[in-house]
């Protein structure tokens, strides 16, 4: 059986029956989409993820990014073809509407074909990922003519860009980031600075694809007092180009130097560097220091980088829901295919001939696993898209407030749930090969590896946990939250209309009902440190709950079972709600109760 990266009938299923993305082609923004043209792109996708980038998914794991004597990155010959390819099919610039040459293809519809090219090469997809993210953070913040310097050559694909936010002392904690950034007059660009500092981790921080390189830097401006100001309040943003594109120094390299290339466990197509900023390796101008020019005012830094963050979680979150889909199309043709054992019925019956791994029960279970795991990420993040969608093109300006309130609560989820359960699907797709799936033959243990990224970067499960029960529910007082519950609720009346589902019904109502209580309790408390000590428990028991109702939402379209692909549907709805959702009550005990088993340990007791 030759395994597909991602089934397109899910694909479809997802988007058209029931997303509805048809609908958003009667909205001016979307107007002249039908269709033929949302497929058009999806198959055009599909054809770049199979010719281009999945036959470069090993080479770029064996051969990893390196560094010459002169300090410049490469990569392998295959990555420039796939992303020139990528380039010339004009995507990097779908997602954007004509004022900035686009295509105005929906966010739902553009993710959808980016995870494709995902499916096949989550690191080399991430080049596209970092660059129309940034772009669109400078056509949101910059000024037209940053705009057009910097912004255009990316949506062209000509240049790529980064987010450079870590340093090696300053990764969760962004408040305590050193790099600074000194005055150093203006020209047809901006406000000027020069830029001092260290950034860690940088995805795409340096490479020979591309003819130039954006990097978007925060760092620290002086206060009133000469020393950099305090906290996330000094934070400010900076377009830090590899090669100056102004007038007066056009062609010369920027004052931003490559010291080292980190060697990752996974998720090698793209390279990740310690930049070291004005150290003096290039001297533009005739001195050291980075050139920058600032986007928005002092102080506004991290607020606009959280535009670019937010992209940036989603599209984690759907790289790993990708990984985890590919995983799973893996492991049913393998298990279709690797025949071992005899039924349980026939145990030492060598008369009889050996069944597919696939008729075991056992294998089962995980295959069923994975489906519920990998469809739920990919519906998950696919509904995000839906709300960006919605957020930019309701008809009302109420819908789009609240479509973008919804889409703030379910970020940290939308980036986390995939990234978490995605790996657990990848490690059930080890499993399935056997011995087979342990070795660098096979895909699955890549897959397992490049996923295992997803949890850390774009913000550490922890720190996304935080981020849901502390800046999105407690300090809002469950605003949100009630708007999410009424969407929950409406999907749980439309179960017991139809007389369909309403046990499954009953228990995702049941689930949301605990944790309606459980906030109410934290709510009461008002004492933040406290509750905040459980956030991760309360994400993962919110994260499946979140899932088990898109589950519910979907299986109500599948209730009458009539062909395979929806009795397969029904069939991974029940299983997540019947064995997955129960986990709800024992992560929420852990919250209500405010355990303090882990908290109450000191150090020398570990
Ligand atoms: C391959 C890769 C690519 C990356 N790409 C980029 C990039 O392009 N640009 C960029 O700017 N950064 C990038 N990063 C950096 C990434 O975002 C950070 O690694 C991440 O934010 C965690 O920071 P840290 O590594 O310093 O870990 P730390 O912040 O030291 O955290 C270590 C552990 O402690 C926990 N922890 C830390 N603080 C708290 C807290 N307050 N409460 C509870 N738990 C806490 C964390 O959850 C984590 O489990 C990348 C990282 C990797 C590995």
């Amino acid at each position: 059986m030759t395994p597909s990266l991602a089934s397109r009938q899910n694909l479809d299923f997802t988007l058209y029956e029931w997303l509805g993305v048809e609908a958003l082609t009667t909205r001016p923004a979307y107007a002249d989409h039908a269709r033929e043209t949302f497929n058009a792109l999806l198959d055009l996708s599909e054809k770049l993820a199979q010719d281009k980038y999945l036959p470069l998914l090993k080479d770029t794991d064996r051969h990893e990014p390196w560094l010459d004597e002169a300090g410049q990155v490469h990569v392998l010959p295959a990555l420039h073809a796939a992303l020139h390819a990528t380039t010339d099919a004009g995507l990097f610039a779908s997602g954007f509407g004509p004022e900035h040459d686009g295509l105005a293809v929906p966010a739902t519809v553009y993710w959808a074909a980016m995870g494709l090219l995902k499916a096949a090469s989550v690191s080399a997809a991430g080049f596209m990922m970092l660059t129309v993210a940034n772009a669109r953070l400078i056509a949101t913040f910059g000024t037209p003519a940053q705009i057009e310097t910097f912004a255009r050559p990316q949506i062209a694909g000509r240049w790529f860009g980064t987010m450079c936010l870590s340093e090696p002392q300053a990764g969760s904690s962004l408040a305590d980031i050193t790099t600074r950034a000194e005055p150093d007059g203006e020209d047809a660009l901006g406000h000027r600075y020069r830029l001092r500092g260290n950034k860690m981790w940088i995805s795409g921080g340096d490479q020979d694809i591309s003819e130039n390189i954006v990097h978007l830097v925060l760092a620290k401006v002086p206060g009133p007092d000469g020393r950099p100001i305090a906290g996330t309040r000094g934070i400010s943003l900076f377009i830090v180009p590899k090669v100056l594109p102004t007038e007066t120094a056009q062609g010369e390299r920027n004052d931003i130097a490559v010291a080292g290339l980190n060697h990752k466990m996974g998720y090698r197509g793209i390279p990740n560097c310690l930049l070291n900023l004005g150290e003096g390796r290039h001297t533009p101008g005739g001195r050291s220091g980075a050139i920058g020019y600032r986007v928005g005012e002092v102080g506004q830094g991290l607020a606009q980088m959280f535009q670019m963050m937010n992209e940036a979680r989603v599209g984690v979150g759907l790289g790993a829901a990708m990984l985890a889909i590919r995983g799973t199309q893996l492991s049913i043709a393998y298990a279709t295919d690797r025949l071992q054992g005899r039924p349980l019925d026939a145990k030492g019956r060598t008369d009889q001939p050996p069944v597919p791994l696939i008729a075991h029960p056992d294998v089962k279970r995980m295959l069923l696993a994975q489906k519920a795991y990998a469809e739920g990420a990919l519906s998950l993040v696919l509904y995000a898209g839906r709300l960006i969608d919605e957020e930019r093109t309701a008809e009302s300006p109420e819908a789009r407030t609240q479509a973008g309130a919804l889409l703030s609560l379910l970020t940290p989820v939308a980036k986390t749930w995939p990234s978490e359960w995605g790996c657990v699907a990848n490690d059930l797709a080890i499993q399935i090969h056997g011995g087979y799936g342990y070795t660098r033959d096979f895909d699955v243990e890549q897959l397992y590896r490049d996923n295992r990224l997803n949890p850390i970067h774009e913000g550490t499960t922890g720190i996304q946990g935080i981020d849901l029960l502390g800046r999105k529910i407690l300090r809002e007082r469950a605003a949100s939250l009630r708007q999410l519950q009424a969407l929950v609720a409406a999907t749980v009346d439309r179960a017991h209309q139809a007389g369909a589902l309403e046990h499954q019904a009953d228990e995702v109502q049941a689930a949301w009902d605990r944790i309606t209580q459980v906030v109410a309790t934290l709510l009461t408390l008002n004492d933040d440190a406290r509750a905040l000590a459980h956030a991760t428990a309360f994400l993962s028991a919110f994260g499946h709950a979140v899932v088990a109702w898109l589950w519910l939402d979907q299986a109500l379209l599948c209730a009458d079972a009539t062909t395979p692909f929806r009795a397969g549907k029904l069939a991974a709805c029940r299983f997540f709600i019947e064995t997955e959702l129960p986990r709800v009550g024992l992560w929420l005990n852990q919250v209500a109760t405010l355990s303090e088993c882990a908290t109450a340990m000191t150090p020398d007791m570990f």
